[in-house]
């Protein structure tokens, strides 16, 4: 049997990965996994639930005990809560500056680790975030680390209409000690700041498939 494959997209906060995790997952027929937005409903989850999100031990204690379940959805995974996907809700400014918290704390990391490896029961995957390279998947030869010029990040949130400190966040996500942002060993690195989205994730999709006839070429692993 076929073991799924996973296409691991890493990168800085705006520098493309969903939009290009998108495409790329589209283009092949591949499940697409955006792991913030699960940061994201955890963060939302504890604002709503009044959880301090600098208190360790209750967002840990939370996340043990939330209701939860994957489903996979017009080809994307989504975490539910109590049977609710809040996907507007953890897009807000408010939820923006609490997830980087949450993110942090290693027990959080852990039980996000377990849930995220079990994706891989939909198929073969497009999973983006910031540690799916180096903790994840860590197995995968397909390894993408995107970023741009903090300018550019910053024009392209703001297009978006949001408005927030970019780096700050990656500043955090960089410098948690579990699991922080880090370009994964063997990971093409592709600045985007003066590219399309179809140009970066046509150079992503020519890198898989140059890996993949590399890979049936090499031998019957896969
Ligand atoms: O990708 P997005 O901006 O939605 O991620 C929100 C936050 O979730 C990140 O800034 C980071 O703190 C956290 N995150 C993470 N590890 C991941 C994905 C997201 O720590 N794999």
């Amino acid at each position: 049997m076929n073991v799924p494959l996973v296409i691991a997209i890493d990168g800085t906060s705006a520098s493309g990965k969903s939009t290009n995790a998108r495409i790329v997952a589209r283009t092949l027929g591949y499940i697409y996994v955006d792991t913030g937005a699960m940061y994201r409903t955890l963060a939302w989850y504890c604002l709503k639930q009044k959880v301090d999100v600098d208190d360790t031990r209750a967002v840990a204690a939370l996340c043990r005990r939330w209701k939860t379940e994957l489903v996979c959805v017009d080809g994307q995974v989504r975490l539910l809560v109590d049977g609710v996907y809040p996907e507007k809700e953890i897009r807000t400014a408010e939820t923006s500056a609490a997830v980087p918290r949450v993110a942090a704390i290693p027990k959080v990391r852990a039980w996000m680790k377990k849930v995220q490896r079990q994706c891989i029961r939909f198929g073969n995957l497009v999973m983006e975030g910031r540690d799916i390279g180096t903790n994840i998947f860590p197995e995968t030869e397909f390894k993408f680390y995107l970023d741009a010029s903090l300018s550019e990040r910053s024009r392209r949130r703001a297009a978006d209409g949001v408005k927030e400190n970019l780096a700050e966040r990656d500043q955090r996500d960089s410098e948690r000690a579990a699991a922080p942002l880090m370009i994964p060993l063997g990971a093409t690195v592709i600045n985007n700041s003066g590219m399309t989205s179809e140009e970066t994730s046509a150079r992503i999709i020519a890198e898989i498939r140059r890996r993949l006839d590399g890979v049936a070429d090499s031998g019957p692993s896969l």
